[in-house]
């Protein structure tokens, strides 16, 4: 028998919102920091490394780095040691330095909370800067679009598009701006319990009824 259509996304937008937030009330940034500088540092190693592995790294950098200041004078094989097992460890660290040299020039130490001061670090793009905003300074500015934001996106059909930046622009339309943050925590714990990557569990999901994607299983 064929499926009812779904209803466009504005109007299952709310009620998949809904739905998440009452599977996940404990929604948060998986990266353990403190402050805004250990959340930057935090972001930049978890490029193609998974939060888990960052946080069992992180202590440690963060003893013997404790500021952007302290960063910024690190030699960098000491660094590397310490991040060595994030993989692209030599890459990650010349972005640290240089990211913490230019939050000490440009901003006197501290981390700045605009879109645009951010991504004009280096190695900051807009999705760490979304992620520095929404988590350490409560800023809704942006939605952080990672892998499993993007593909739940598509599979739930909140966007056809596949470039983070235009995901992002869709996202930003259906979801009000309180939730910016939020919606990205809610759809990357889905994405890892639930919507899990080529095993969908479907049968389980508490937003089949209203995904277009839905798999019976
Ligand atoms: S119904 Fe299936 S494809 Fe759709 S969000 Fe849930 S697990 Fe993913």
């Amino acid at each position: 028998m064929k499926r009812p259509a779904v209803p466009p996304p504005a109007r299952r937008m709310p009620i998949l919102l809904g739905r998440l937030k009452e599977a996940y009330p404990d929604a948060a940034c998986a990266l353990v920091h403190q402050n805004p500088y250990q959340l930057l540092v935090a972001t930049i190693l978890s490029a193609q490394c998974t939060d888990a592995r960052v946080n069992l790294v992180t202590p440690g950098l963060f003893g013997k780095y404790p500021d952007a200041a302290r960063l910024a004078r690190a030699r960098q094989p000491d660094v590397e040691r310490l991040i060595q097992s994030t993989g692209f460890f030599r890459n990650k660290a010349k972005n640290l330095a240089a990211m913490a040299r230019s939050v000490v020039a440009d901003h006197g130490g501290e981390i700045p909370r605009t879109m645009e001061a951010l991504k004009a670090l280096p190695g900051v793009g807009r999705k760490t800067a979304n992620v520095v905003l929404g988590n350490a300074f409560g800023i809704n500015e942006g939605v952080t679009v990672d892998t499993h934001v993007s593909r739940l996106s598509r599979l739930l059909r909140l966007t056809r598009h596949t470039d983070p930046v235009k995901i992002e622009k869709d996202l930003m339309e259906l979801v009000p701006r309180e939730d910016w943050t939020l919606v990205s925590h809610l759809l990357i714990l889905h994405g890892r319990a639930v919507c899990i990557a080529r095993r969908p569990k479907c049968g389980a999901c508490v937003l089949a009824d209203l995904c277009p994607s839905a798999k019976p299983n």
